[in-house]
């Protein structure tokens, strides 16, 4: 048995639609992208939709459009990928570190407690799909008293006059939350269109825009599309169209379009999406509920509550009393099975650059607490039934030996202890 962890969805609808890119004698950006935004802005409900190549460039470019600078702050959970930290940090700002919830998404707590006169944004991340508790974090930042504390520095935050919330949804296409498409819960929803994720374009990435009445998306989208290609009044695809070859550069802007080549990849997916490339992740997801459950080990993941249902993107599942050591043995096991699992995430303050520059996981004990015994396993529409029971198989068997081998251990210990001297 080989089990993949997350390969790409590729058949025969995204194969025609690359090749029509490639024939029809224009790859980079131009009408296939256009297409992808209008798909995502029907898929999700969302005032304007911007792709560009990936979610980094997309967090990257919304963070400098409202004008996030040295000396500024943006809240972020400790458990998330890097790219939630390196975006504020390439702006010049610091990424302040909160802890997560049990449910892995970042906790309004502990977000209250961060927010100071140096805040300018919170990033929360839609871990495995699942949106955040986003009714709380708004009532938030649009209380009196936090609004009190923002100090606005540049036209847009004048504009918005508090705390921009920017969802890091990069697992979360399709989720929903109070009944809605969960993009319509922040003011910025940036999805991944990365390789592994649900939607892909090999690299991409989207932002959607759901800003408060006084913005004009139409201009906002203008600017961004320009932005995003270097400042440049006109791209090459308009340029390529008669005697325009005249141009202009309106901004020090960023060169992160998206090619029509990567789009033509995700706009064959996202039309099979909603119908049944998500329906079939859910299958998965609650047979491996259904069938882990039977264990007292097994910690299941938020899935569907009163107030959001995932996007079914990762299988975060826990197992109870397990140390790091341990979960790394399981892993192990499961892939001598064949089948390749993952953890999402080591959270950032493990890795070298954040612990050199000043991060320390002793200041987030729920994000080591969840690390240390989680486990993700394979998720992905071309599974089989039987690859699924395969794959529960060799998570119960691995757990199973673990706890045999621990037992073990205990008794020799046990036993040791009763020798003389
Ligand atoms: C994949 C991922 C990103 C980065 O996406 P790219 O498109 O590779 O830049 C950001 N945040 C989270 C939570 C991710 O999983």
């Amino acid at each position: 048995m080989n089990i993949p962890f997350s390969p790409p969805f590729i058949d025969q609808n995204v194969i025609n639609e690359v090749m029509d890119t490639l024939k029809s004698g224009w790859i980079t950006s131009g009408p296939k992208v256009i297409a992808l935004e209008k798909e995502v802005v029907r898929l999700t409900r969302s005032k304007a939709a911007i792709c560009v190549n990936s979610w980094t460039s997309a967090a990257i470019m919304m963070l400098k459009w409202f004008g996030v600078q040295e000396g500024d702050e943006v809240i972020i959970p400790a458990y998330s990928y890097c790219a939630t930290a390196l975006c504020v940090l390439h702006c010049g700002a610091t990424p302040v570190m909160v802890d997560i919830a049990d449910d892995l998404t970042i906790d309004p707590q502990r977000v209250k407690m961060a927010i100071t006169s140096r805040t300018k944004a919170i990033i929360a991340v839609d871990i495995a799909g699942l949106p955040c508790d986003y009714n709380t974090i708004k009532t938030l930042i649009r209380s009196a008293k936090v609004r009190a504390l923002f100090v606005p520095n540049s036209d847009e935050q004048r504009k918005l006059g508090r705390i921009l919330l920017i969802s890091d949804a990069a697992h979360s296409i399709g989720a929903t939350y109070m009944g809605h498409s969960s993009a319509l819960s922040s003011d910025i929803t940036i999805f991944s269109f990365h390789a592994v994720k649900n939607v892909t374009t090999a690299e991409g990435g989207c932002a959607c825009l759901n800003l408060p009445g006084n913005f004009n998306h139409e201009e906002e989208y203008k600017f961004l599309k320009i932005f995003a290609l270097n400042g440049q009044n006109k791209d090459a695809y308009a340029k390529s169209k008669g005697a325009n070859w005249k141009y202009d550069i309106l901004y020090k802007g960023l060169k992160i379009n998206m090619p029509d080549i990567c789009a033509s990849i995700g706009l064959a997916q996202i039309k099979q999406y909603k119908r049944s490339l998500m329906p079939e992740r859910k299958k998965i997801a609650e047979k491996y509920c259904n069938i882990l459950s039977n264990y007292e080990w097994f910690i299941p993941p938020t899935l569907k509550d009163f107030s959001r249902e995932s996007s079914y993107h990762i299988f975060p599942m826990r197992i109870k009393h397990i140390t790091e050591a341990q979960r790394d043995h399981i892993i192990e096991d499961i892939v001598a099975f064949g089948v390749i699992v993952n953890v999402h995430f080591i959270p950032m303050p493990m890795l070298s650059y954040f612990k050199k520059t000043g991060y320390n996981i002793v200041n987030y004990p729920n994000s080591y607490t969840q690390y240390a015994c989680e486990i993700s396993l394979p998720i992905y529409p071309t599974l089989s039934d039987a690859d699924t029971d395969y794959i529960i198989d060799a998570v119960i068997k691995a757990v199973q030996a673990q706890m045999l081998h621990s037992k073990r251990k205990e008794l020799a210990m046990v036993k040791t202890s009763y020798l003389p001297g």
